[in-house]
Formats: C-alpha cells, structure tokens, sequence
C-alpha cells in the first residue's frame, strides 16, 4: 500500500467545515472545491489529496479503500451500515437533526394513536422505518432523494422525516416539526485496512482532528 493518503470529503458544509481540522493537522488544501472543476484537490503535504464526491458516496470510497478516510454524517453512515468503515471520532461538524414533520393543522397524535397507515417520503428510508418500528406505527415510506417538504404538500404523503436545522426551510413550506428522531453530526471515517497499513501517517492526523473537533 502507498503511503499515499487519501481524504474523501463532500463539497458544501462539509468541507468547509472539516478545512479548520485539517488546518489543526497542519494541513491546507490548495484549491477550492467550489470553484474548481478538479475532483482530485492537492494539499500542501504532497502525500495528502482531498477526493471531492457525493456526500452519500463517501462510506463507500471509504469501505474500498479508494479513499483511506473522509468525512459523512451520522445520517449517511446509519444507510450506509458502515460496512468495511472504523468510525473513531465525531468530529461535532455539519450539526442538524433527523425529524418528523407535517403539515401544519395535520393532528399528527392522532393519526398514529389511530393507527392509521401514514404515507412517508424520505431519503432516509433505513432510519425511518427503525423510527416509526420502534413506536408501532405503520408507515408506507417512499424514496425520494431530495426536496421532501414538497410531498404532503402535493399530496404524495402525510409526512416527511428529513433533517432540519433552523427550520426555516419547513416554515416556508408551512410544515412543522412533530418528533425529533435523533441528532446528526459528522463522523471521521476510516478504512480498516488502511488504519493498519498506514497507521504512522495516520495516526497524527486523527490526533489532531480529535483534539481540534473538541476544541471548536
Ligand atoms: P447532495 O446535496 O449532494 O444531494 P447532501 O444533501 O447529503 O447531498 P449536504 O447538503 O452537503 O449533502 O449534506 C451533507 C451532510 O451534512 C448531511 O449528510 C448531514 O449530515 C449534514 N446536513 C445536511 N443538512 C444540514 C443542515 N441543514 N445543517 C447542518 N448539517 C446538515
Ligand atoms: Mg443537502
């Protein structure tokens, strides 16, 4: 195994939020994301390299050994199951929670005390289905892959289960917040066999996220 070491990170929050961590292990990536077209981002250290890919496509990079670690949220890696991936540190970045919401004036309470079959949309289907399991309710959950809050209001579902942070994305869509599932973060991520493999340059690095994500 080269002694190469690759980073798979998602552009948007999470890399932007992983820079200040990176820079505590002395480490500065030399282009940015956003206005590049590269998907391959050198660093200062020339045995370091950022890979730019999909959020949700960072467990997998990661489980191959593609990438040696990256960054997913906590949402990410319970759909991804975490085959393959050793999750030492949270890194307390890219913070939001995973909740219910309805449409405001739905009786939310009752409709689940009744028993009734709610119709949920959702991209995070695995997560959902544990949630709603665990509380006896019956849901009919429906994939979609972004812009949830659109569902009940076209009459698609009751419900959505997506993550919020301010709110305000379901305040405009009049939605409102009924169960909080549970909190996100972003996690680091590591190949296993490259945490063995590659443990001396890795080591360091891992230190120094964990001491800057507490830190910050
Ligand atoms: P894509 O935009 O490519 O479809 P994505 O929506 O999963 O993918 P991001 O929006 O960058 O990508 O989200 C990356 C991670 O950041 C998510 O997996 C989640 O853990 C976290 N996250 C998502 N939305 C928010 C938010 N509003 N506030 C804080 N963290 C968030
Ligand atoms: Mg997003």
């Amino acid at each position: 195994m080269s002694q190469q070491l690759t980073l798979a990170l998602s552009k948007g929050r999470i890399f932007e939020e992983t820079m200040p961590l990176l820079q505590a292990a002395g480490i500065t990536v030399s282009e940015d994301p956003e206005k590049s077209r590269k998907l391959i981002l050198p660093t200062n250290d020339p045995n370091v390299r950022v890979i730019i890919v999909r959020a949700s496509d960072v467990p997998t990079y990661v489980q191959y050994g593609a990438a040696d670690f990256g960054v997913a949220g906590k949402d990410v890696l319970l759909e991804h199951g975490g085959e393959g991936l050793y999750q030492p540190i949270d890194l307390n970045i890219a913070k939001c929670r995973l909740s219910v919401a309805v449409p405001a004036g739905f009786d939310y309470a009752s409709a689940v005390r009744q028993g009734a079959r709610l119709r949920v949309v959702t991209k995070y289907v695995q997560c959902a289905r544990e949630h709603f399991a665990a509380k006896g309710v019956h849901v009919d959950l429906i994939k979609l892959y972004g812009s949830m809050e659109l569902g009940p209001l076209v009459g698609l579902s009751d419900a959505i289960v997506d993550l919020v942070s301010t709110g305000s994305t379901l305040r405009a869509n009049n939605l409102v917040e009924v169960e909080h599932i549970m909190d996100i973060s972003s996690r680091l991520v590591v190949n296993q066999a490259a945490l063995k493999l590659k443990r001396e340059r890795l080591q360091p690095i891992l230190e120094a996220f964990e001491k800057a994500s507490k830190a910050g």
